[in-house]
């Protein structure tokens, strides 16, 4: 086996092992490999492990990753899915909607409108979550948990988005407790909008969060699909890109 293989065999375990500590069914949380700073390479060993869904933080290396990936034609290529999961500004919207099958960090309606308005027909709606900001910090990105129904009621309408729930980046937070606490808010915002009876809700099915550090506290929580990068491709090195 592989390292990655290997690594990815002990992120699956730890899923499941949380599922049954949490009483979920095992299945019921979605593992999205975060590929930034890591190349071609090493998705591909992931996806020759069975993995076929992976985050990107930045768009320009998102997109040539996605390109260098699908080049290389590998089995079960065609139904990779690929999730932006990194900060959005009006500039890159046109990229995201042109190469990405999820969007996660919407946060703002002007976004949303440019990522409807840009994606291409012959596409499948874009999928979104809307990212939320659990745990204050006036700088952060993420809409506040009390108008993340405002937005989503504003997001059901574009025609080119699919709404499919939340995603929040909290803070480090100091042990399982206090983790499983900043993510239940999460949960609650998406248990709220689900309860609400907007349209266009119908695969409205997804709470992201959990990462390396604390998928289980995250599991715990509710979450549906944790996003794992260190734990499955290693340290990342931050040299200037
Ligand atoms: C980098 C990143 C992750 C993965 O973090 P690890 O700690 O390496 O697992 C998950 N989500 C987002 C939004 C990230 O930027």
């Amino acid at each position: 086996m592989t390292t990655i293989e290997n690594k990815l065999q002990q992120i699956h375990e730890r899923i499941a092992a949380a599922c049954a500590q949490a009483g979920r069914a095992s299945g019921s949380v979605q593992l999205l490999s975060v590929s930034k700073t890591f190349g071609a390479d090493a998705v591909r060993e992931a996806v020759l492990a069975g993995e076929r869904s992976f985050g990107e933080n930045y768009i320009q290396e998102g997109v040539e990753k996605i390109a260098a990936v699908r080049a290389m034609g590998l089995p079960g290529g065609e139904a990779l899915q690929w999730h932006c999961i990194g900060p959005i500004q009006s500039n890159k919207t046109r990229l995201v909607a042109e190469h990405f099958d999820w969007a996660q960090t919407v946060d703002r309606l002007k976004i949303a409108e440019r990522l409807s308005a840009q994606r291409p027909e012959g596409l499948a709606p874009l999928q979104v979550c809307i990212q939320l900001n659990v745990d204050g910090g006036e700088t952060k990105a993420g809409v506040a948990p009390q108008q993340a129904l405002e937005l989503a009621a504003a997001i059901v309408r574009l025609p080119r988005l699919a709404l499919r729930g939340v995603m929040s980046i909290p803070d480090d937070a100091p042990g399982f407790e206090a983790q499983r606490e900043v993510h239940a808010r999460a949960a609650a915002v998406f248990a709220q909008i689900r309860a609400s009876g907007l349209p266009g809700l119908e695969r409205f099915d997804t709470v992201s969060m959990g990462m390396t550090g604390d998928l289980e506290a995250a599991v715990a929580a509710g979450s549906t699909m944790v996003r794992v990068g260190s734990g499955i491709f290693g340290q990342r090195d931050y040299a200037p890109r």
